[in-house]
């Protein structure tokens, strides 16, 4: 465990409790993140990607065990991790270029200075000529866009990433991946990018950590050492799939087989 990483996650347990029932989402968590270094928080859908997320966010706080960025233990949401979610969660009566300073005014930065910060992020993220249009006229990929620059507009030096690109078609997925990577590449931001596309995840990634279905644990955590732009056609590439396929199959089936179980007490 390195304490010195930018991020550490330590014996973190999360319980969710009900009436009939208690859910172990996450136990025994253990990640130290280096800065800079791009995440990806894989497994089947039920494996507690989200929660994992949510709590380095700060918004579900861990049952037991610490959180920190830069040594200090996280307890609340904080403007050093910026959130993108899969549902866009754009300000529908803003324009995009009010919805991406929207965080800057909030600051009380100077009007003059938001102008220009955001007309820069706009241009870097191909949504200039969009700038007056609301969120309802814009494609999904346009409004992931939108999602992205208004998490940059605060220059935080993590990007928390749910499920991102999960509802977009593959071209513009693929277009969105580049441009994060870009980005990434650029700006040096930490990322933690949750999918359940393995593919996804070895494009992306310069570390994939494979989570299980119930408990959430971590079953691998490995380095992704290929060359970018990765090519997913290329036969490492498709190395690494079948090994990452298998892993995730293994607590696909087990999210079935639970699945199976309930049925049959219903
Ligand atoms: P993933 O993002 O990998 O699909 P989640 O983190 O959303 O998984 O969920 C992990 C487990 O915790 C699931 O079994 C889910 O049903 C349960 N869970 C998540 N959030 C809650 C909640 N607020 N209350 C109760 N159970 C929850
Ligand atoms: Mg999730």
């Amino acid at each position: 465990m390195n304490d010195k990483a930018h991020i550490v996650v330590r014996d973190v347990h999360k319980v969710f409790k009900s009436d009939e029932r208690s859910v172990v989402a996450l136990q025994d968590i253990q990640l130290s993140i280096p800065a800079g270094q791009f995440v990806c928080l894989l497994g089947p859908s039920g494996c507690g990607k989200s929660t994992l997320l949510n709590a380095i966010a700060g918004f579900s706080l861990p049952s037991s065990g610490s959180i920190t960025t830069q040594g200090v233990e996280v307890t609340a949401p904080g403007p050093d991790r910026g959130m993108v979610f899969q549902e866009y969660a754009l300000f529908p009566w803003m324009t995009v270029e009010k919805n991406i300073g929207f965080g800057l005014e909030i600051k009380g930065m100077e009007p003059a200075a938001i102008q220009t910060r955001v007309a820069e992020l706009m241009h870097k993220l191909g949504l200039y000529d969009f700038r007056n249009r609301y969120p309802k006229d814009l494609s999904g990929g346009m409004r992931q866009r939108v999602a992205i620059a208004r998490v940059l507009a605060l220059d935080s030096p993590t990007l928390l990433m749910d499920e991102p690109f999960g509802a977009l078609d593959a071209l513009t997925r693929r277009n969105l991946q580049d441009e994060l990577l870009r980005i990434w590449a650029e700006l040096k931001k930490t990322i933690i990018f949750v999918t359940h596309s393995i593919e996804e995840a070895i494009y992306l990634a310069d570390r994939i950590v494979v989570m299980t279905y119930r408990p959430g644990t971590i079953k691998r955590d490995m380095l992704v050492d290929l060359p970018r732009l990765r090519d997913p056609a290329s036969s490492e590439f498709n190395a690494l799939k079948r090994e990452l396929g298998q892993l995730v199959m293994e607590e696909q089936q087990r999210h079935h087989n639970d699945e199976m179980k309930m049925a049959l007490v219903d």
